[in-house]
């Protein structure tokens, strides 16, 4: 991007909190600005007061080796202590988490329960010799024994590196590797869509070309027969039979590292992103309590997010426990058996807070209303997206039909890197927008900038930067600090860059726009994939849509679209005409796509996310880049064809 972003897309609908809801909200309104008086205090006393230390800290941000901040340095805590043992005394039969099995079976795990299946695991690890800074890869699908696998390494000091149950050996052993981890926990199969997904299989084939890994952890899942290599297999069930009840937990630091998680890879090469103890449990529990007003007491909470992301990290077992959250974990595929499993579970189980992801919120309109229109969801009372920009009508069928336009939305706009939610309305405080993630959180501070660095007045978009640090913030890119420095600090010395665009309007409000990388310059203006797209799905016959930049010699780069529609409705010549059109009204002419393809599926990340890059690849007939981190490779040819025949130049 050359100079400042166009702001194209104008929204006018705004929805300020109920009144009822915020008389109860947990976030008041002044928080943010009593947070900004004294950010490193405000911190601090939410450290302290939220989460049980053996030692508290009295140091807040130390930045004398910056880039590489540190927060609370000396502090001593363990993290499953603050999930686990100090809600015993109130709530060992509370429910931690209700697991529902794709195959249909359930199962409850309670804080008494889990916390005995964490301190047996974690002796079940220390009695194979792991200890304080050993890594374990963790590849496993949405079993309680997931947490639990993660929660004993936190017991003990071991370092987590999860690998999300949907990649394949390849992108395992890259994992493994980089990270050093000397032992693996798998399990047999994973149930998804029906289907057994072999993750042991998957696992014996990287282990072949992983030389730290000396054992690998064999949990039951479906019981369908696997190989056990004699010597470094053992099963779940076996190793932790004899194991006490009780374990000690580790004395920790606030800086001894806790997991290292890879990005999902969109934009290219996975980053092992490295996080630590304190500051990263005091942001997430401090967000996960303010964002999603949660009432320990009270909700029924489900982030339907898989736990091998960050999104499962922070808001399924890190935040949610410390805060004694009663939680959902669904096993399986939200198509399966029938396209409205999520809303039964919602029913059945009388949810209240949903924690979900644009790219699954398309799929539901793509499915349509009728799904939902079979369950009673009026136990929801609040509604949470992340992972891509939010088209504002993707928002508006959220609120309305998920949400019965009683619920507020919290669009959340974070990263990997982040480890916490940095951007996001507070319900009981912002007026939301739909596609806005509104604000920084209280104690948090962000700026949209130009390529100089100097900030862009309000109404205008440029670079997204975060202007200090804070305290759940990535500590490093593990094995790579020069490429943590490169990526994130070198463009804008001294502020944190996280490859994102955005605008700001009048009233100061952020609106995410896509991957700087994406950004398409049209004849001399800086388009944004995430306006164009907007204006493609705010059309009623289109669910989903990505825009790319594709080599032109008239315009530098031309827009071309690939437009997934709704429900049974046909492409032809006069919808894309009247998509071109219905783009060049919303937003402008300078943003009508030259080309639009029709096509089932876009190719994305196996977390769900639209990887552009190929489809810049395949618009300009190129060799398609990395795609390891890619879910859906039969679509890309797909794609590659109808490209290649489409007559729908201008
Ligand atoms: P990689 O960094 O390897 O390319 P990735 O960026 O997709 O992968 P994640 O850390 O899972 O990996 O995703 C974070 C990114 O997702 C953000 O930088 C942003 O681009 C996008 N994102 C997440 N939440 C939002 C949101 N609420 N609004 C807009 N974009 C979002
Ligand atoms: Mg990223």
């Amino acid at each position: 991007m050359s100079s400042a972003l166009e702001n194209l897309l104008q929204e006018n609908r705004s929805f300020p909190p109920d009144p009822a809801f915020v008389r109860a909200a947990n976030a008041q309104p002044g928080i943010h600005e009593q947070a900004e008086e004294d950010w490193k205090g405000y911190w601090l006393d939410q450290a302290v007061n939220r989460l049980s230390w053996f030692e508290a800290p009295q140091q807040t941000l130390d930045d004398t080796n910056a880039p590489f901040y540190r927060w609370f340095t000396d502090g001593v805590i363990n993290l499953s202590y603050n999930c686990l043992d100090r809600h015993l005394d109130s709530s060992a039969e509370k429910v931690a988490y209700h697991w529902i099995g794709e195959p249909g079976e359930t199962r409850t795990l309670t804080y008494r329960d889990l916390y005995r299946e964490v301190c047996r695991f974690a002796n079940a690890l220390r009695s194979l010799g792991l200890k304080k800074g050993d890594t374990a890869a963790l590849y496993m699908g949405m079993v309680p024994e997931l947490p639990v696998a993660m929660l004993a390494c936190a017991r003990i000091g071991v370092i987590h590196s999860a690998v999300f149950g949907g990649f394949s050996a390849e992108a395992l052993i890259d994992r493994i590797n980089d990270a050093e981890s000397t032992v693996v926990i798998t399990q047999d199969f994973a149930w998804r869509a029906g289907k057994e997904v072999p993750l042991k299989a998957n696992t014996d084939n990287a282990v072949a070309r992983t030389p730290s890994v000396k054992n690998v952890i064999v949990l039951r899942r479906t019981g369908s027969e696997v190989a056990m290599t004699e010597g470094r297999d053992i099963w779940w069930d076996e190793l932790v039979a004899d194991q006490s009840d009780e374990c000690e937990p580790e004395r920790l630091m606030a800086e001894d590292p806790l997991y290292i998680l890879y990005t999902s890879g969109t934009t290219g090469k996975p980053k092992g992103i490295v996080h630590t103890q304190g500051g990263y449990l005091t942001q997430v529990a401090t967000s996960h309590s303010q964002v999603f007003d949660h009432k320990p007491d009270e909700d029924i909470y489900w982030c339907a997010a898989d736990i091998g992301w960050v999104t499962g990290h922070s808001y399924i077992v890190y935040g949610p426990l410390t805060n004694r959250a009663t939680s959902i974990i669904y096993e399986g595929a939200p198509n399966f058996p029938d396209f409205d499993r999520l809303w039964k579970i919602i029913e059945d189980y009388k949810v209240t807070i949903l924690y979900t992801a644009p790219t699954a919120i398309r799929s539901f309109m793509k499915w349509g209303e009728e799904y939902p229109g079979r369950h009673d969801l009026s136990s929801l009372r609040l509604l949470g997206s992340v992972g891509e920009p939010i088209n504002p009508e993707a928002w508006m069928w959220y609120q309305r039909v998920i949400g019965g336009e009683r619920c507020p939305v919290v669009d959340t706009w974070w990263q990997t890197e982040t480890g916490a939610i940095m951007i996001s309305p507070l319900p009981g405080i912002t007026s939301t927008k739909p596609g806005s993630a509104t604000r920084p959180l209280p104690g948090l501070s962000a700026d949209v900038v130009d390529e100089t660095g100097a900030s862009v007045p309000l109404g205008g978009g440029g670079f997204l930067v975060i202007d200090r640090p804070w305290p759940a913030m990535a500590r490093t890119i593990h094995g790579d600090p020069d490429r943590f420095v490169e990526t994130y600090w070198s463009r804008f010395p001294g502020r944190y860059f996280p490859g994102d665009g955005a605008k700001r309007d009048e009233d100061g409000y952020f609106w995410l726009l896509g991957r700087v990388d994406d950004i398409m310059l049209v004849s001399g203006h800086n388009i944004s994939t995430t306006e164009v797209e907007s204006a493609l799905v705010s059309h009623p016959a289109v669910a989903e849509a990505a825009v790319v930049g594709r080599k032109d010699d008239l315009t530098g780069q031309a827009i071309a679209a690939f437009v997934t529609l709704r429900g049974q409705v046909e492409g032809d010549e006069t919808l894309l005409r009247e998509l071109r059109e219905h783009v060049g009204s919303t937003i402008g002419p300078i943003a009508k796509p030259k080309s639009i393809v029709f096509t089932n599926d876009l190719p994305k990340t196996r977390s769900g996310k639209i990887m552009r890059r190929l489809l810049r690849d395949i618009s300009e007939n190129r060799q398609l880049g990395d795609v390891t981190t890619l879910a859906n490779e039969a679509v890309v040819e797909e794609i590659a064809e109808m490209a290649a025949s489409t007559s729908s130049e201008e």
